[in-house]
């Protein structure tokens, strides 16, 4: 017998139009950016057909049996990425079990309420995120594409302190190597639970004032298994020693601004972009910091320098699921609606190595979008949370109109 969660999934699929393979959706709206800087087609329409965006113009054929959206005053762009979750809230311990519908709901409230067609879990127990994006991709539970980091590594002896509250068991499963050799080992087993990138905290808080760096060697060891099977490697680095941890190790993003801004000087963040290190600002979860205004002076500054910024919000660590937030400090920063959706899109489908897919509204990409209710190029980054509509491979997975 189905379960009751099994059969609200299903109706909620239904509900949503649900276009998976071999079918076709139709977005008709006011304006379409191909990308943040291109010139936006006009009253156009979007035809996506087994996933993939087959036509977009003012004039295309549509066929008359299918589902289309209509929006005269939207605003549709790529799919929006989301680059710092964390599926380690409680509710998602039991993923393999709950009910699809459940699922659903948990992850429509968490993410793609929010825009978000892809994100990327920076921590987790793989076993229960593994499970969930499973269930995502058999078309079983309507969710965004996931990448995830598995368990992060920590330096010996230094968890930080806020994960002490984690489940006795999962706490004693992260990985703490002591030598290079466990530190590649600890990778390799992430990968074979099914982790698409590796997370070092190159700076781990082990006390509110306490900082420890996670040695070079073993941070380096880490680094060079991860790309060897040609995987990312994020590193949470907290401060200077951290984040010189990070760049002699060869780490590809960080997961946060440094939160200690003590001799981040405009060598170091030269230094970064030489390394062609990617940073996520995750602005919101230091905005009640007294130094909050110097993380976005120098967030800002790296990106006048050519360093690339992704979008990531810490959300699932943050229980508070609120973007605008993010935005707001994003535009206090002075970054502007076009630098923001260019984090949104096109910077992490390029770093992750998808852009020929993703990350653009073009013919033969995937046919990921997120359609907002105005455009925030006019309107400033603020308007990035009036979500309508979030696609994925021709997907409706979330619709504000269908919604509570
Ligand atoms: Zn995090």
């Amino acid at each position: 017998m189905k379960s009751i969660g099994v059969i609200v999934g299903s109706l909620l699929m239904l509900f949503l139009g649900a276009s998976a393979e071999g079918q076709t959706l139709v977005i008709e709206v006011g304006k379409v950016y191909a990308s943040p800087d291109a010139k936006p087609l006009s009253a156009a329409t979007i035809l996506i057909r087994d996933g993939k965006i087959a036509a977009i113009g003012r004039h295309i054929a549509v066929p008359t049996d299918v589902n289309i959206l209509r929006c005269a005053q939207c605003a549709a762009f790529a799919g929006f990425w989301n680059t710092h979750v964390h599926f380690m809230e409680p509710k998602w311990g039991d993923a393999a079990k709950l009910p699809a519908g459940q699922l659903s709901n948990q992850l429509r409230e968490m993410l793609t309420r929010s825009g978000f067609a892809t994100v990327v879990d920076t921590g987790s127990d793989p076993h229960a995120t593994t499970a969930l994006r499973q269930r995502i991709e058999s078309g079983e539970v309507t969710g965004p594409r996931i990448y995830t980091a598995g368990l992060p590594l920590f330096p010996p002896n230094a968890l930080p302190y806020y994960v002490r509250d984690l489940p006795p068991e999962l706490l004693s499963s992260l990985p703490q190597p002591k030598t290079p050799a466990e530190a590649a080992e600890a990778v390799q087993r992430n990968i074979a639970a099914g982790g698409d990138i590796s997370k070092l905290f190159t700076g781990s808080i082990v006390a509110p004032n306490q900082i420890v760096p996670m040695p070079v060697d073993i941070a380096h060891a880490a680094v060079t298994t991860a790309h060897s099977h040609h995987q990312l490697v994020f590193s949470h680095a907290t401060n200077l020693p951290g984040v010189q941890v990070a760049l002699s190790a060869g780490v590809d993003v960080l997961a946060h601004a440094p939160e200690v801004t003590d001799g981040l000087s405009d060598d170091l963040l030269r230094q970064m972009t030489q390394h062609r290190m990617t940073v996520i600002p995750t602005l919101k979860l230091f905005s009640k910091d007294s130094n909050i205004g110097t993380i976005r002076e120098r967030m800002k500054h790296f990106h006048d320098m050519g360093g690339a910024l992704m979008f990531g919000t810490d959300t699932g660590f943050l229980i508070d699921y609120d973007v605008g937030e993010e935005y707001r400090q994003l535009e206090l920063a002075g970054f502007s609606p076009k630098d923001v959706l260019a984090m949104l899109t096109t910077v992490p489908a390029r770093r992750f190595g998808v852009d020929r897919q993703e990350g653009r509204v073009e013919v033969g990409m995937n046919g990921d979008l997120t359609v907002l209710g105005g455009d925030p190029i006019a309107l400033g980054s603020r308007a990035m949370t009036d979500v309508r509509y979030t696609i994925r491979r021709g997907k409706v997975v979330y619709d504000a109109s269908a919604t509570p």
